[in-house]
């Protein structure tokens, strides 16, 4: 499959329409299109191979630089702004980058080749170039790095086809209306923020840039901008609603739609949306599925609450015995990079395996409820440290906590929690706690304190640090 170069396409057809607003500067399709096209011509004059590193905040330039290498033929290998020089350095190895492009503002004296900043690209004199006419379904777009929730990040190869089977989908379950605008605050080195962009030339719709989350700011464009669509993940919605509580402050009329991903929420949290209508529409996905592959709809978010809804049209769903969710789904990556065996690993019956757990209620929505690697069996029960996380963060002065599994000779394994408190605990009374709100297998038995979890730069818990302590 050949689509037209999607750019192009929209400032064809729509060129007065508002493409990118950042709050100081909005860019048309057409306007759009004669800048990347400049850009274009300095990214050629770099000589950067066939794959670009982009070290990016959510700004306006890094949105039209991502487009320049895209709509140059080539792709981008997107890098996480805050990961530490030893993980950067490793991906840049890994994606064997001539070129990676940097921030001024994300800068750090340790960089040499083959970094350089933004401003050597815009200083190289300007020729226009054209830009690719059509963009193949099976050419690689992106290269993206999974969260490092649980081991070393792998590089997912993402396609054209993915971004737009994965674009469409999402359309068919929102619905799509061309006042769209969608608030792009989730980081576009990741799935959740890169998708939006995407979205944005695939439906002709303004994506409104925002390079930090600042729940003041945020809401203040909530109220009085003309945002339609938010992807948030669970941290990003926690502080909305807190600041909601405060601010006592309604977003604007038009806006439809807050779609959750990326990891657990609270029920609680939920709960509070429905009360102070915002309307949240839950959703699941991964790097390796280009984004959301299951979300309720927008109808349903009232009576599903704590499910992220059914496949989307072009996705498949089913789960193992062992309840393990498999998918088959056109947003699936093609593979990983550098690492031929992962995916065929990962296929079972031309399915592929999520590594995650969930469960369907009867109607056929479906529950995540942990990770398989992360799952505690304890004397044959099957237990996820998210559930009781939840349970704890609600005890009065606990801060945060994580739960894994402990080698345990009666039980094979027993949970035990990591305590970020200013407080110690008679344990006698963290257990009690806990029996009243869970079954009594699933009460931690050890209460270990510590000054901060182990999280990856997505704020996700990485638990196979804390078993490594644990084993020590
Ligand atoms: P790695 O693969 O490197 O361990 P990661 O899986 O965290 O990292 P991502 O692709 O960013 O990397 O995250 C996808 C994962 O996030 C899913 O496999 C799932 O475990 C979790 N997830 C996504 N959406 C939800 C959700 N709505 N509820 C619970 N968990 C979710
Ligand atoms: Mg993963």
């Amino acid at each position: 499959m050949e689509m037209q170069n999607w750019l192009l396409k929209q400032a064809e057809t729509q060129p007065n329409h508002i493409a990118v607003d950042d709050g100081n500067e909005q860019l048309t399709f057409a306007e759009l299109r004669e800048q990347v096209a400049e850009l274009v011509g300095k990214l050629n004059q770099l000589r950067p191979g066939d794959k670009v590193g982009l070290l990016a905040t959510n700004s306006l330039m890094s949105y039209k630089i991502a487009l320049a290498v895209i709509t140059s033929g080539r792709s981008i290998v997107w890098l996480n702004w805050r990961l530490a020089d030893e993980e950067l350095q490793r991906q840049i190895a890994d994606s064997g980058l001539l070129v990676c492009l940097v921030e001024d503002s994300l800068w750090r004296v340790t960089m040499s080749e083959p970094f350089r900043k933004y401003s050597t690209l815009l200083n190289q004199s300007t020729a226009k170039a054209s830009l690719v006419a059509t963009f193949k379904a099976d050419r690689v777009a992106s290269i993206m790095y999974t969260s490092g929730t649980t081991g070393k990040p792998k590089g997912v190869l993402q396609t054209f086809g993915n971004h737009f089977y994965s674009a469409i989908s999402s359309a068919l379950n929102l619905g799509l209306s061309s006042n769209d605008e969608w608030l792009c605050v989730a980081p576009i080195f990741h799935i959740s923020g890169f998708s939006i962009i995407m979205r944005g030339l695939i439906y002709g719709i303004t994506v409104r840039l925002v390079d930090k989350f600042r729940v003041t700011a945020i809401e203040q464009i909530l109220v009085n901008e003309p945002v339609t669509i938010m992807s948030v993940v669970p941290f990003m919605l926690n502080k909305l609603v807190e600041q909601q509580k405060i601010s006592h402050r309604s977003y604007n009329k038009s806006f439809r739609c807050m779609l959750l991903g990326g990891g657990t929420i609270s029920r609680s949290t939920l709960e509070r949306c429905l009360q102070s209508e915002i309307p949240v529409v839950q959703c699941y996905g991964m790097t390796e599925t280009c984004s959301q592959i299951i979300a309720l709809r927008a109808s349903d978010a009232l009576q599903k609450i704590g499910s992220v809804g059914q496949p989307l049209f072009t996705t498949q769903l089913k789960l193992s015995s062992k309840g393990e969710i498999l998918l088959k789904t056109p947003a699936l990556t093609p593979g990983y990079l550098n690492l031929p065996a992962k995916l065929p690993s990962k296929m079972v019956d031309g399915w592929y395996k999520t590594g995650d757990i969930g469960h369907l209620d009867d109607d056929g929505y479906l529950y995540i409820d942990g990770r398989v690697d992360e799952m505690i069996i304890s004397g044959g029960e099957n237990i996820f440290p998210q559930e009781i996380e939840q349970v704890y963060q609600q005890y009065p002065g606990i801060k945060e906590v994580a739960v894994t599994g402990q080698n345990d000779c009666e039980w094979g394994q027993v949970p035990v929690a990591f305590l970020v408190s200013d407080q110690r605990y008679p344990v006698t009374d963290l257990i009690n706690y806990g029996r009243q709100h869970l079954a009594h297998y699933k009460v931690p038995q050890h209460y270990y304190y510590v000054q901060s979890l182990p999280k990856n730069a997505s704020g996700k818990i990485r638990r196979f640090i804390l078993q490594q302590k644990l084993s020590k």
